[in-house]
């Protein structure tokens, strides 16, 4: 086995010099007569205002307190979602790879350790192109990391990362996100399958536009005849104020005012339909429901 920076990572983490790894690896629920899982990336390490910037702070901080966060450093959990269908085993974003924090990278180890091979992939579906979501696409060779999938990615997210023009206009502090995405898409633009708001995408699988966090940031709802469940990527990006406070605007959306209109609209949605809700960064594995809360609204892990 070639020895590389995952690899001490893991090895690292494991003997205890690390202490990275969040408590669950892996966490898996049942749906119709599928398995959907999600499997650890480990986390990242994030100041505060990242994303609470410009929120009302003392209502902010009694928030916080109450949820135990801190205000200035946010490590949250990188959850990667996988379903398999007994035809399909379809990967919900890659991870973050080797080169975006030292904290995440993770996948792949924890994938071997649930027993799914990278060629056993027969798809990855793109939420949107961040670097946590996006930069474990490629392996030590710089090849597409799951060799015998499809690749799926919303138009509108495809076209934004695509565009030479995005590099200058997103902004200091993400043009690295944008020409780390760039750097990726082009490994597999001659396979990529774009698909736009409402395609049924794969057996089971719709897409569902949710801008804000990113321009064409997608979600997706699996359906099992009855049985349904929602992955929401980073269109609810914490387990905190994005609940408590879905309208307001977060400074770690691209579009603050856009992505609080959308995760408005899924927090009704999600609770109107009891519907199980799968999010990227969220805690415990990823996977719960949400309740509603005293002027807002409160995630439940499974
Ligand atoms: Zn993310």
């Amino acid at each position: 086995m070639p020895l590389t920076r995952r690899h001490l990572l893991q090895t690292a983490a494991a003997s205890g010099l690390v202490p990275l790894l969040p408590r669950r690896l892996i966490a898996e629920t049942q749906l119709g007569t599928g398995r959907l899982l999600t499997v650890s990336d480990g986390n990242l390490v994030l100041p505060g205002d990242f994303v609470f910037d410009g929120m009302p702070e003392p209502e902010l901080a009694s928030i916080l307190a109450a949820l135990r966060i801190d205000r200035q450093r946010l490590t949250p959990e990188c959850n990667v979602t996988l379903w398999q269908d007994g035809e399909q085993t379809v990967l919900f974003d890659v991870g973050a790879g080797p080169d975006f924090m030292q904290s995440a990278g993770a996948l792949q180890g924890n994938l071997d350790a649930a027993g799914i091979t990278p060629e056993q992939v027969t798809a990855v579906v793109f939420t949107h192109a961040h670097p946590d979501h996006i930069w474990g696409l490629l392996d030590d060779f710089d090849e597409p990391a799951f060799p015998e999938a499809r690749y799926l990615m919303g138009r509108a997210e495809w076209d934004y990362w695509w565009d030479p023009a995005t590099v200058e206009s997103i902004g200091a502090e993400r043009q690295l996100f944008a020409l780390g995405a760039r750097r990726r898409m082009e490994v597999i633009e001659d396979r990529i399958e774009r698909f736009e708001d409402g395609d049924e995408i794969l057996p089971g699988l719709a897409a569902i536009l949710t801008p804000g966090h990113t321009p064409g940031h997608m979600s997706f709802e699996l359906r099992q005849g009855q049985a349904a469940a929602l992955v929401v990527g980073d269109a609810i990006g914490n387990d905190h104020v994005a609940f408590a406070r879905p309208g307001w605007e977060a400074n770690s959306d691209q579009d603050p005012e856009l992505g609080a209109k959308t995760r408005v609209a899924l927090m009704d949605r999600l609770v109107q339909e009891q519907m199980p809700v799968i999010g990227f960064h969220l805690s415990q594995g990823g996977m719960g429901h949400v309740e509603r809360a005293e002027d807002g609204y409160r995630f439940v892990p499974l």
